[in-house]
């Protein structure tokens, strides 16, 4: 790293991170007063989350399985029996809000492709200024010192450039919402693939399960394969029997993987 980039120790981006902002919780209130208005009861799974209940609850309604009718299967081996059987709509009822940061703007373009039970929201390089923005190292170049050399001399050579483009066509002064959208809209054309982005995304259960199994094991996307795992990571504790079939492995290249399997066999 050159001095340049000594005195900037924001330059490169952190590591991927996940934060799960909001979660599956059902209302007991209302519940109750389902069962009341039935005249029935509902034998709840000791240890289920609250997404895990809900999915069931979701199940449950479309037999009206409950009070003599509700078998002594538990909450796990019910899901289990959903994803077996393909009724695979059900477990959409359980969603999630997570915040992903740390992840280059490479990676959010393969991820917005994923169109149906996704909703994202992204930072924005129209509205925000990215004069100090930083940058995310593929794996592969943090492996060799010649690779890293070049690499964080481009981007930093692409950072300044963004930064002189803004400042002359900011020259005669671009004052108000739409001039400054102009300007950065014009100088982020020189920003890379690698330059770091923020994501909010709110994905349901049915969604998430299909992203990983699409993208978790892409042997050669390290990036995809780090916030697969972080994100089965979050879902074994929020609604393990919902992920019952995936597994978090760590081959030999070092880095993360996530692999689909076989379902549990029954309980
Ligand atoms: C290994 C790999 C390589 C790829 N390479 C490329 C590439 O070179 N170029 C490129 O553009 N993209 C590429 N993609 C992206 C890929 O084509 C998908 O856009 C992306 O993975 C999202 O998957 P999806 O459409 O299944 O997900 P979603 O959009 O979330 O859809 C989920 C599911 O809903 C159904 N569905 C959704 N929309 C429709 C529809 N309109 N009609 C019928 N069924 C629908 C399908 O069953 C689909 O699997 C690649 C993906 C992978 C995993």
């Amino acid at each position: 790293m050159t001095a340049a980039h000594g005195s900037r120790p924001n330059f490169l981006a952190a590591d991927p991170a996940l934060y799960v902002l909001a979660r599956p919780s059902l209302d007991a209130a209302e519940l109750s007063a389902f069962l009341q208005a039935e005249a029935s009861q509902w034998r709840r799974s000791a240890g289920a989350t609250p997404a895990e209940d809900l999915i069931e609850l979701a199940g449950r309604i479309c037999y009206m399985s409950f009070g003599p009718l509700q078998s002594p299967r538990g909450n796990a081996e019910y899901i289990r029996r959903l994803i077996e059987q393909e009724h695979e709509s059900v477990l959409e009822h359980a969603s999630w809000t997570f915040l992903l940061t740390g992840v280059s703007r490479a990676f959010s373009h393969q991820m917005v492709r994923h169109r149906v039970g996704f909703s994202f929201s992204q930072l924005s390089q129209q509205y925000h200024d990215e004069a100090g923005t930083e940058f995310v190292m593929p794996q592969e170049i943090k492996a060799s010192a010649e690779a890293r050399r070049l690499w964080l001399q481009l981007m930093e050579q692409l950072r300044d450039g963004y930064e002189s483009i803004s400042r002359e066509l900011s020259r005669n002064g671009a004052r108000g919402k739409e001039s400054l959208r102009a300007v950065r809209s014009a100088a982020r054309s020189v920003l890379p693939n690698a330059t770091q982005t923020k994501l909010v995304f709110s994905a349901n259960g049915r969604a998430l399960r299909h992203f990983l199994a699409t993208r978790g094991a892409i042997v050669g996307d390290l990036e995809m394969r780090k916030v697969s795992a972080l994100i089965l990571t979050r879902l074994k504790s929020e609604a393990p029997a919902l992920v019952s079939d995936f597994e978090l492995l760590t081959p030999e290249d070092g880095q993360p993987l996530v692999k689909q399997t076989s379902l549990p066999p029954p309980a």
